[in-house]
């Protein structure tokens, strides 16, 4: 058996009261591949708080039967402070209350402090240099300086989970199919991934903007090999993806035991568990630009009302949706329609009835880069 928990504290916030976030480790610390999953990094997407139970129970089973040949490392609520956060009666769990922000952005980009520490010592080996940039990235992810509790949380996670092979971020959308997000460098293994969870969208990006944990990981690495001399090889030691469970509600024993399932296979596919993964469902999707999904922003206030439901086929120039505002006089101008700017998949919408101007309302997930996604950040706020 080699299951433990460990529980670091985060700086406490208040007097009396303190967070606490549980970490799950199986294998062997320091065997490879190293595979890292975490749950609700956004507090109030609950669907992974559910595969990761699913999960955690069934890595135990695998763990008493040995089965464990790498490491895995699993944290079931990655956001304590997200998940505390109340207003209202209602859950809060995207954004920071006390101020830090969206908690899946701004995650730092390690790869220039990494590159000095390594720099006078790579070499022709790629073996090499991928151990200085383990070692590299647990020093500088340790000095990290901690002022607040959402500092010491980003640390902590960190911690845990900057050198591992495979990095998997569970979140969720509103109203959503199953899609997830990579990055353009890991493209074969994001589809594979993709076919193991039946997801209906693989989004692959070349940079999201916004600096999601994924990136934080598989980033390191891309930016390296990009910096440093051929001379030097430089591998792409991390593949990392966020994994979007459907939408808020999808929750379920069913489907979360299909969710923990399917990352077993992908484990064992990849070697991190012993066992017979059988052959690779067959793909939904195939990968497709993120810059090519279109999201379609509210222009102004109203009632939404849908034409399209989710895994509807959409054309360009089609509304897939209107607000409609009753207050407008005279009525026949009260509906604003909302219209695809590509031929897509109805992939994702909000869940609320009444939105503001600038929601971002509905993802339609077409095949070819769209002009107006080629600049700025690709990831909503
Ligand atoms: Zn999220």
């Amino acid at each position: 058996m080699t299951h433990t928990v460990e529980t670091p504290n985060l700086l406490s916030s208040s007097f009396g009261a303190s967070h606490q976030v549980n970490i799950h480790r199986f294998g062997t610390i320091g065997a490879r591949p190293k595979v890292y999953i975490q749950a609700a990094l956004h507090a109030d997407e609950y669907p992974g708080l559910l595969v990761a139970h699913h999960l955690i129970n069934r890595l135990a089973a695998l763990d008493e039967q040995g089965a464990i040949n790498g490491e895995i490392v699993v944290v079931p609520v990655a956001n304590p402070i997200g998940l505390g956060q109340r207003v209202n009666a209602q859950h809060l769990g995207r954004f920071d209350l006390a101020g830090g922000g969206n908690f899946n952005r701004n995650w730092p980009d390690l790869s220039e402090a990494v590159l000095k520490r390594i720099e006078p010592h790579l070499s022709e080996k790629a073996e090499m240099n991928d151990q200085l940039i383990r070692d590299a990235l647990i020093h500088k992810v340790t000095s990290l300086e901690v002022r607040n509790e959402l500092d010491d949380l980003r640390k902590t996670l960190l911690l845990y989970s900057i050198d591992s092979d495979v990095v998997l971020d569970l979140h969720c959308d509103f109203q959503a199919l199953f899609h997830l997000y990579s990055s353009i460098h890991h493209k074969a293994l994001a589809h594979e991934l993709g076919c193991e969870l039946g997801a209906h969208a693989v989004l692959i990006e070349t940079e999201a903007g916004g600096a999601p944990f994924d990136e934080c990981h598989a980033g390191v690495w891309w930016r390296l090999k990009q910096k440093v001399d051929v001379k030097t090889p430089i591998p792409l030691g991390c593949f990392s993806a966020t994994v979007e469970l459907r939408g808020q509600q999808d929750v379920s024993d069913e489907l979360a035991q299909q969710d923990a399932k399917a990352l077993i296979r992908f484990m064992q596919r990849r070697r991190v568990i012993a066992g017979d993964p059988g052959p690779t469902p067959e793909p939904l999707c195939h990968p497709t630009p993120l810059e090519g999904t279109d999201i379609i922003y509210a222009p102004t206030a109203g009632v939404v009302v849908y034409h399209k439901a989710l895994g509807d086929w959409v054309e360009k120039g089609e509304v897939v949706a209107e607000l409609v505002d009753p207050s407008v006089v005279p009525q026949d101008q009260a509906r604003t329609p909302l219209i695809s700017r590509t031929n897509g998949l109805f992939l994702t919408h909000m869940s609320e009835r009444l939105v503001a101007p600038g929601a971002a309302l509905i993802k339609i997930c077409g095949e070819l880069p769209l002009e107006h996604r080629e600049s700025g950040k690709l990831l909503e706020a």
